[in-house]
This record gives C-alpha cells, sequence and structure tokens, in this order.
C-alpha cells in the first residue's frame, strides 16, 4: 500500500524549490535560445514539496542493503568500507568547479593529482604508465584488447585471432574479447583450482593473441605458475592481459609486472576507495610495459620542467576511448586513499583482506563443503552441494542470510564449482563481524536439514520477498511515473 502512495505525492503547483533571482526575464532568456531547441511542454517532473523529497529518497535508501548499512561479502566484488573523507575530498570546489575544457596551464592542481596517481599505481603494479580513460574494469578490458591487436598488427602478425581464458575466468573477460572479434578458447583448471599448465602449452600457438588471466583468480588462489605461464605465452609471441580487479589481494605484496603481464587494468571503484554497486562512476585505468606506452589512448598527463601538460602526441595511439581524461573524480579519491594509507597501509590493507577470508574459511569448513583446500587469497569458494538433498541451493542461502542482515556473497559463480558461495570479507570488518556471519551461516546449515522450507522462501523480514531480478534488471522501471 505504502510503496503506492509513496508515488503520489506530485500535485500540480506544489514548489519545491525556490530559484535564484535572475537579472534577465524569462522572455529575455528566451532570447538566447534557438528556436529549435526550445521546449514546446513543460517537462514531467513532480511537482512536491522540499521535505517530501527528501523523505521519499530517504526511506527509498534505508530499504537498500547496502555496504553502509550491512556486510557484504559479495565474492570478486571488493564491498569495502570506503573512507567518507575522500568524498569531501574530491568534492571541495577546487576539484568539481574545473571544466575539463579549461587550458592545462589554469589546472595545475588536478593534473598534479593525476600525474601523481600514475606515478603510485606504477609503483604499486611495476608498470611503465597508465591510462586513465577507461570508465570501468570491462570497458579497460575492450580497451586492452585493442592495444592487443593494435601492438599485433604492427608487427605483421594480424593473423593472430584468438584470446585464451581460464574456466574459472570472470565473465567480462571472455565478454570483452568477443566483443572486439577475439575467438575465445578456454583452458581448465587443474584439481587445485589453478590453470592446468599442460593444457595451456597444448593450446598455445601463434595464433594466440593474448592470454587473460586474475591472479589471484575468482576462486581465490594465487596462480602458482604465473612465471612459467608468461614464459609459454611469450614464447609464441602472445601478450599476458591481467585483470586486476582482485588487486584488494595484492597490494605492496605483489606486481603484476614481475608476474610477466603486458597489460592491466585495476578497478579503482574496488580496491581504491570508490564505493560502487548502485551503477555509479568508477574508473579502470590501464597499465602497460614500456613495449606498449606508444599505443594508449589519448591524452596523457606529463610534466615539463616543473608544469604539468597533456601529451595527445603519442605515435601509435588507439585514440580515445571516452571523452576528456577519464571520471576524475575517482582518480581524487583514488589518490587520497593511497596518500593517506601509505605503501605499508595497504600492505596492511591486503594482510587483513586475506586473514579476514581464511578465517571465515576455516570456521565454515565443518557445516559447507570447501572444494579447494589450503589457504586462500582475499576470498574464497564453498559450496552448498550438500544440501542439494533437502532442495536448497546456493541462491536460497544468501537469500536467507538477508534474514540475518547479511548480504549475500556472490553465488553460481565461478561456473566450476557447482552451487557456488564466493566469500569476500575485505579487510574493513570487525572481528565481531565476521564471526555474526560465521554463526549465521552455520544457523543457515542447520535449518538447511531441519527446516528447508524457511531457507528455500526466505527472505521473510524484508520488504520485498524473491523478486524477478532477471526482469528487473533487464527492464529497470527507474520512473516516478
Ligand atoms: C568486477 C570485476 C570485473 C569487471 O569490472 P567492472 O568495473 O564491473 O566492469 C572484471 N574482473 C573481475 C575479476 C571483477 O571482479
Amino acid at each position: 500500500m505504502e510503496e503506492k502512495l509513496i508515488f503520489e505525492y506530485s500535485k500540480p503547483g506544489k514548489q519545491g524549490a525556490s530559484l535564484p533571482c535572475r537579472d534577465l526575464s524569462m522572455d529575455e532568456l528566451h532570447r538566447f535560445i534557438p528556436d529549435g531547441l526550445k521546449r514546446k511542454t513543460d517537462t514531467a517532473l513532480p511537482e512536491v514539496s522540499e521535505p517530501e523529497v527528501i523523505r521519499h529518497f530517504f526511506r527509498l535508501s534505508q530499504k537498500n542493503f547496502c555496504v553502509d548499512t550491512h556486510f557484504y561479502p559479495l565474492g570478486s566484488c571488493t564491498m569495502k568500507y570506503s573512507p567518507k573523507v575522500n568524498e569531501d575530498l574530491a568534492a571541495l570546489s577546487g576539484f568539481t568547479q574545473v571544466h575539463p575544457s579549461m587550458q592545462p596551464e589554469h589546472v595545475q592542481g588536478i593534473l598534479t593529482v593525476m600525474y601523481e596517481l600514475e606515478q603510485y599505481l606504477c609503483s604499486l603494479t611495476g608498470m611503465k604508465r597508465f591510462s586513465f580513460q577507461p570508465a570501468a574494469g570491462a570497458h579497460a578490458e575492450l580497451t586492452g584488447m585493442m592495444l592487443v591487436k593494435a601492438y599485433h598488427d604492427a608487427r605483421g602478425e594480424a593473423r593472430r585471432s584468438k584470446v585464451i581464458v581460464p574456466d574459472s575466468s570472470h565473465g567480462t573477460n571472455p565478454a570483452s574479447a568477443a566483443v572486439y572479434g577475439y575467438r575465445i578458447v578456454e583452458v581448465k583448471s587443474n584439481n587445485r583450482g589453478r590453470v592446468n599448465v599442460d593444457e595451456l602449452k597444448a593450446i598455445v600457438d601463434e595464433e594466440c593473441a593474448c592470454l587473460m588471466l586474475t591472479n589471484p583468480n575468482t576462486l581465490g588462489l594465487f596462480e602458482d605458475d604465473i612465471l612459467e605461464i608468461a614464459d609459454i605465452v611469450h614464447q609464441k609471441g602472445g601478450l599476458l592481459y591481467y585483470d586486476g580487479a582482485n588487486l584488494n589481494a595484492l597490494m605492496g605484496l605483489f606486481r603484476p609486472a614481475d608476474m610477466g603481464f603486458d597489460i592491466i587494468h585495476l578497478n579503482l571503484h574496488k580496491t581504491f576507495s570508490t564505493p560502487h554497486g548502485g551503477g555509479g562512476p568508477g574508473a579502470g585505468p590501464l597499465g602497460v610495459t614500456n613495449t606498449l606506452v606508444d599505443y594508449l589512448p589519448i591524452p596523457l598527463v606529463e610534466k615539463v620542467k616543473d608544469r604539468y601538460v597533456l601529451n595527445s602526441s603519442l605515435p601509435k595511439t588507439i585514440g580515445k576511448v571516452k571523452t576528456f581524461y577519464g571520471n576524475v573524480g575517482v582518480l581524487i579519491k583514488a589518490y587520497c586513499y593511497i596518500r593517506s594509507l601509505g605503501i605499508d597501509g595497504l600492505r596492511r590493507a591486503t594482510e587483513d583482506a586475506i586473514i579476514n577470508a581464511n578465517y571465515i574459511k576455516s570456521k565454515i569448513k565443518d557445516s559447507y563443503s570447501i572444494p579447494y583446500e589450503g589457504y586462500c587469497m582475499h576470498e574464497f569458494v564453498a559450496s552448498a552441494q550438500n544440501f542439494k538433498n533437502y532442495n536448497v541451493h546456493a541462491g536460497d542461502i544468501g537469500k536467507r542470510l538477508l534474514d540475518y542482515g547479511f548480504h549475500a556473497p556472490t553465488v553460481s559463480f565461478p561456473l566450476i564449482v557447482p552451487e557456488a558461495l564466493m566469500i569476500e570479507p575485505t579487510e574493513t570488518e570487525t572481528k565481531e563481524t565476521l564471526d555474526a556471519f560465521v554463526e549465521a551461516l552455520k544457523k543457515i546449515a542447520d535449518e538447511s536439514r531441519q527446516n528447508p522450507d524457511i531457507v528455500k522462501n526466505a527472505p521473510h523480514l524484508l520488504e520485498r520477498g524473491r523478486c524477478d531480478e532477471v526482469h528487473a534488471a533487464r527492464f529497470p522501471n527507474v520512473c516516478w511515473k
């Protein structure tokens, strides 16, 4: 009932805001707008008072399960707490009031931030240069594939048509490569959950453009054969692309360049203090080793004497993949985050993320099956397959967790684990939270055997029960009318 009423506050003539006084009257203003661009009818905006607007959106926000209200162990997504102070810093008017068309001479401050952020990311990853253009991880992967192709084409090896991905890979990897026209070849994981090196050897040949890998992989396991893997691909002339969305597991511990990767992306909106999950702006900086710098998107920020300039004259650039310079607000937050933690703080964050994941893993191993033994990195995958006899699936356990006040882990992914529950606690949670989560998981395991219906029909305590998630994602209804 309430839901219906909420959207019926609007009444013609109700005022929500008073506009500031103008020097020009409406008629005078209209003279500046070309006739073709003038509105013929009023916009269909709701007419409501300011308190109604505030209450409406505040009430909606309280119905949301988010990282600021609940523990959110969504594997692969790194839903960690992002310090609010970085939002404040990125919102300083010196940053928000600059326009991308302003002359570099007049925006030296923001160029300093971009220049220094690039240096930090280079030292953290071992890469030579970064482009800040890509707006997210998948966008960076696509850009990376454009670089791979430009590189091979320039060497007269346009025939290289296949991109290899492990069967544990994140779905965006094969998707990005396929969208750019590459043929996807899958390499199987071995019984340790790592790339099967013998199979890889058989697949890699002179047709191979690139191997895409995330390390640790989506099982949360470190690819300990990575140096041999890199050798196999490089010897046949292929490149290695590192999906660095999982960098929260590596900061200050390992550098992708030292593992043999040629191109990498980072998800600033996972690891470096930009909250995400609601479709807000992200940033997927793309880093490359020396060999590939000339192909990067333009412009790059450079320092000439003591001034910062924009360099758009890279000899073999693939051009632009986004307007202007990327999502600069996200870059500022990452810069502030890195400056405030320092390299020691970043390493500590990673170590804590790894310890937290291993803690939960060891605590639940008697209640859930854990397909891959041994230590994990920042996340791990459990399986709900021992509840199949009760007709309880991983997704049901995720829904039941909501009743206990926890967001669901990633379910049914990676695909190689049946009934997967992929848990990434991150470094920002207290031991009390981790313990409470473990208790909830154990209780749900008991419920699944003793009273499976309560799990299968969950959630019971939320505003909404089970929705048609596919329909909601494909046809979102975000209109007020
Ligand atoms: C999140 C993620 C991506 C995709 O990043 P987006 O910014 O969502 O496009 C790619 N790979 C891995 C391993 C991820 O976790």
